[in-house]
């Protein structure tokens, strides 16, 4: 890395896709490449115009910040990206003078006030350093590969997982790098992954707060609610007891209110001082219903799920900041080869990314020429954390299987490939959306009763899939860039 200029460039226009061609008619903001110190950054203006998988050949990300929730998208995309090239890269957010949400700025490396990352290069270097020791080293982890993902992240950053407290967060407290990769909406997921982090020894936890979340979905937003003990009503009013020394009557002050002064309804007498001749003891309360009480008890409703909790019932959970171990930092950059298994995509039958892109280009252009329609499916098991808990000590056998018997399901013609250990992508060519989605609806049924049946799965198993159909107008590269803008994948 020299100290060359710096200059920038407009980012070439790929004039490919199609995709967004309206919306680029309106908006002139264009990306940029700006070369500092040695550096490609990409200058990201237009969110739209960015393609996550192509990032790979920058070295920094420099996103504008105007659009602050288009800009948080980007990077959550960026780093769920299954290319360590990508969602490992070094991406600074471009405020200027504005404020960056913290949980924007978590999932970022620094906020930038001018178009240069000068004041950030030294943490650059730290980064790319330690990217290049990670490249292409081979992992046979045999865990959830988000877990081997999060080492690696925190590995590079050499800073801990910090949780951020944000309205935003289903639980209060976020963990955004986490939440990108993690698309379990009632987070249950996130806390096992931690825990498995934390009982494989490679993350350590420090106590940061404790909070209260819903028994039923995790949410923390909660409305803590005082209730007649009786009959449960929330329509109630309290008001002091007066406590008449001179007669030593007591009763609710109301019993005492007579055109703004205060008589005693026992003996007739006007009250004259507190503390002198009479006080306030207790405050007594009033349900709708006419029950009379002192204590309320206190119930919890939940804003996300609407359940109605008694405060024990609640979920008592410690968030804790996580610290990479010496073992976990080993993981990171060893992949820590003991056991010795195949990668999915050498599974029998399953092809690499790049080969089923290449199918993909074929398949198009065969349809272009044939004029039948094919289509392309992409699977996601969504399984209940229940069922990843309980195979989680033989995750990758548990995961390979599951893959062996949705393949056996499949057409021989049909071409399948991993995303990552729960996404898989279907080519099934000469067969028409519909058709293609309800085959596929009925393979789902099938495995989600194997996986009960043969891995003590549970009711909460799910399964998504969607199915696009092939368009002989488009390229590849552009059917997956659809698949992904609706599913946000790569
Ligand atoms: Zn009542
Ligand atoms: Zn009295
Ligand atoms: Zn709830």
């Amino acid at each position: 890395m020299d100290n060359s200029s710096t200059s920038i460039e407009p980012k070439g226009t790929e004039a490919g896709g199609g995709v967004f061609q309206v919306s680029k008619a309106f908006d002139r903001r264009q990306n940029a490449v700006l070369r500092e110190q040695g550096l490609d950054i990409l200058i990201v203006k237009n969110y739209e115009d960015v393609k996550i998988p192509s990032l790979a050949a920058y070295d920094v990300v420099m996103i504008d910040y105007n659009a602050e929730q288009r800009a948080f998208e980007l990077l959550s995309a960026i780093r769920a990206s299954v290319y360590e090239e990508v969602y490992l890269m070094p991406c600074f957010l471009l405020t200027y003078e504005k404020e960056a949400r913290p949980r924007d700025l978590a999932l970022s490396d620094g906020a930038l006030k001018e178009p240069s990352v000068i004041s950030h290069f030294s943490l650059i270097e730290q980064i790319l350093t330690r990217i290049s020791e990670i490249i292409g080293v081979k992992s046979d982890f045999s865990g959830r590969k988000v877990l081997l993902k999060l080492i690696r992240y925190l590995y590079t950053r050499d800073k801990p997982l910090t949780p951020v407290a944000t309205r935003n967060a289903h639980t209060g407290y976020s963990y955004p790098f986490l939440e990108a990769n993690i698309m379990y909406f009632e987070y249950q997921e996130i806390f096992d992954l931690l825990d498995v982090g934390e009982e494989k020894g490679m993350l350590k936890a420090d106590f940061m707060d404790k909070v209260h979340l819903c028994g039923n979905c995790n949410g923390g937003f909660l409305n803590y609610r005082e209730v007649c003990p009786k009959c449960g009503s929330r329509k109630h009013k309290s008001q002091h007891t007066i406590h008449h020394f001179v007669c030593g009557y007591v009763g609710p002050e109301s019993d005492f209110m007579d055109n703004n002064k205060l008589t005693c309804p026992k003996c007739d007498r006007q009250l004259r001082h507190i503390g002198v001749d009479y006080d306030k003891p207790s405050l007594i309360t009033e349900c709708e219903n006419g029950h009379v009480f002192q204590e309320p008890n206190v119930e919890a409703y939940c804003f996300n799920c609407h359940q109605v909790s008694a405060i024990d019932e609640l979920k008592s959970h410690t968030i804790n900041e996580y610290n990479l171990t010496a073992s976990g930092a080993n993981l990171a950059v060893s992949g820590k080869a003991k056991e010795v298994t195949k990668e999915p995509t050498e599974l029998e039958g399953f092809v690499s990314l790049s080969v089923f892109k290449t199918f993909l280009q074929m398949e198009i252009q065969r349809q272009s020429l044939s004029n039948k329609t094919s289509a392309v499916t992409y699977v996601n098991l969504m399984l209940a954390p229940s069922t990843l808990k309980q195979n989680s000590e033989n995750f990758n056998e548990f995961s390979r299987e599951i893959a062996r018997v949705f393949k056996s399901q499949l057409k021989p013609t049909e071409v399948v490939t991993f995303i990552n250990d729960d996404s898989f992508l279907v080519i099934s060519p000469e067969e028409g959306q519909e058709a293609v989605s309800q085959r596929i609806n009925e393979i789902k049924q099938a495995l989600l009763i194997w996986v009960k049946s043969n891995f003590e799965g549970s009711k909460k198993d799910k399964i998504i899939s969607e199915t696009f159909e092939l368009d002989s107008s488009k390229d590849g590269s552009s059917v997956l860039q659809q698949i992904n803008e609706r599913l946000n994948i790569f």
